[in-house]
């Protein structure tokens, strides 16, 4: 039974800790200082998954050093062949696709069906931008002159550094990782250091595949430390950054002075929209699905439902009862319905919020509470908020834990100024039977995605990903969009009249 197979070192009596390295030119090497950090079981913070470099500017120059020099030769490799590398890391992902979800719960506590939802991102993002090699496509079109030829094509940019969050640890670093690769850059990776372990089987798989020394090199550590350097090294030219808006603010900024290109794909505040006519049973699936799914710490999750009052008092009770029922535990145990918050710092912030809430009058009707009963981890229980206010803090800024708010609204003209009076704009779903609303929301919700009939999160790889307002810098991930962010374009103009010609003054003889 797959249930019951162990991890390296999981909690079956192994005591051995693995220690793992940095990857650099090809090779695993400690932090140049020798210090390291630990990466724990969430869900057992006894259970100490691994130990991992602490690293710091040292092994930042080091690293961007052999990546500017791999891309000189990187670069130059036909993407075609760059695809095959990827499309042969795609295939061991597929392989090892069980053990690597089993990993990701431990490391990070998704339970495992989510865990194996993340390696699956991973696999389809592969193959998708592994797909990109063999079309990459520019444009030809025809020019305003005679015997003269005009195209574009795409550049790749250089060094990129990705620093990804730990939410999904794998499928993040997949979405950027594998576009810039085949685009023809080289990779300063910066995994989050919550989740090391999943973030060095990601590079382990595509050295294994094959990547020439130094195309992809990874650095762990602390934001500060490694990041920080990242953001102020001047060969790095482009930072693609997933995580808070508070962290993204700061990369932007770090990034201002030397003019790095800088993609952020920040938080979220995503609301679903219930409409009287909405199938009642599905609207709760959805919202359960969208609120506690990855015990809410999606950037996507569902953490504010907008209920139309005629609708609210059943959709409400029906919530709260299937929340309750909701089963906390180890991710790799059987039946776990969700898994625990990352870390007591997110327990903390979370049980804050709960308090904030209740201060600025909102009802608690459902959990609210550590889930002691659950394990030794940082589980938290489900909670629904009644009553909500829009303006109330627990209904404006992210939590980013298993805690939704209920707020109730006369119609769609008021749900839809509800959904939108927010300073985040990534997802967004509506339930309702009615297709002039649902083409409404769809027009007026100001956000990346919007789901109708169906939860917040959810997302596919060949579709654009990324949010409006505060949830990023206008650009998107995945799908078509993804080569957008890691190529720059190059115009070309091919004159074979054998004489000058000049645009917008010569007439075309
Ligand atoms: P975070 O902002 O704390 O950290 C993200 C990454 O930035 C980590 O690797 C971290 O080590 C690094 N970092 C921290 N300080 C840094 C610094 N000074 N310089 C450079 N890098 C630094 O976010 P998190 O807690 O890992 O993830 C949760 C957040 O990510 C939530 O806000 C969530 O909404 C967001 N998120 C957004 C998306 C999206 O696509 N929009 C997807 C997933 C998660």
């Amino acid at each position: 039974m797959v249930e019951t197979q162990a991890v390296v070192g999981e909690k079956t009596g192994s005591t051995a800790i693995p220690e793992f390295k940095n990857f650099i030119n090809g090779q695993w090497k400690p932090a140049k200082s020798g210090r390291t950090f630990q990466s724990i079981n969430p869900a057992n913070p006894s259970d100490i998954v691994g130990i991992f470099p602490a690293s710091d500017k040292q092994d930042v120059d080091e690293a961007v050093a052999v990546a500017k020099k791999a891309y000189e030769e990187w670069r130059l490799y036909p993407a075609p062949k760059r695809a095959e590398i990827l499309f042969r890391a795609g295939q061991i992902f597929a392989e090892r696709k069980e053990e690597l979800s089993r990993e990701l719960t431990r490391e990070m506590g998704k339970v495992l069906a989510e865990a194996r939802g993340d390696i699956q991102e991973v696999i389809d993002m592969v193959f998708y931008a592994a797909g990109e090699g063999r079309r990459m496509f520019g444009n030809t079109t025809p020019s305003e002159l005679k015997n003269k030829f005009a195209m574009s094509v795409r550049m790749p940019i250089g060094v990129i550094a990705c620093i990804t969050p730990w939410n999904f640890p794998m499928a993040i670093p997949s979405w950027k990782i594998a576009p810039a690769l085949v685009a023809g850059n080289t990779v300063i990776f910066k995994p989050a250091s919550d989740t090391p372990l999943v973030a060095t089987r990601f590079v382990e798989i595509l050295e294994e595949a094959g990547l020439p020394a130094g195309v992809l090199n990874m650095v762990t550590g602390g934001g500060g430390a490694v990041g920080d350097a990242i953001l102020e090294h001047p060969d790095v030219r482009l930072v693609s950054f997933t995580g808070s808006c508070e962290v993204g603010r700061h990369v932007n900024e770090k990034c201002a002075p030397t003019f790095k290109r800088v993609s952020l794909e920040m938080g979220g505040k995503n609301a679903t929209i219930v409409m009287d006519d909405a199938n009642l049973d599905l609207a709760v699936d959805g919202i359960i699905w969208g609120a506690f799914g990855t015990a809410g710490q999606r950037c996507t999750a569902t953490s504010r439902v907008i209920v139309q009052k005629g609708i609210y008092p059943k959709l409400r009770d029906k919530l709260v009862e299937k929340a309750k029922s909701l089963k906390l535990g180890y991710g790799l145990d059987p039946g776990v319905d969700v898994g625990p918050v990352i870390n007591e710092a997110s327990l903390k912030k979370i049980e804050k919020y709960v308090q904030i809430g209740q201060e600025d009058g909102a009802k608690l009707i459902c959990g609210g509470h550590r889930a002691t009963s659950a394990g030794s981890g940082w589980f938290f229980e489900p909670t629904i908020f009644d009553e909500v206010k829009p303006n109330m803090r627990i209904a404006q800024e992210e939590i980013f834990g298993p805690v939704t708010a209920l707020i109730p609204v006369s119609d769609l003209k008021e749900a839809l100024h509800v959904a939108n009076d927010i300073e985040f704009g990534l997802s967004t779903a509506i339930y309702t039977k009615n297709v002039n609303q649902a083409f409404e929301a769809i027009r007026d919700l100001d956000a990346g995605i919007t789901y109708v009939n169906a939860p917040t999160i959810g997302a596919e790889v060949h579709l654009p990903f990324g949010g409006t307002k505060n949830t990023g810098n206008g650009h998107r991930e995945a799908a078509e969009a993804c080569l957008d962010i890691f190529t720059e374009w190059k115009t070309v103009y091919i004159d074979y009249s054998d004489k000058l010609q000049r645009a917008q003054i010569d007439p075309a003889e």
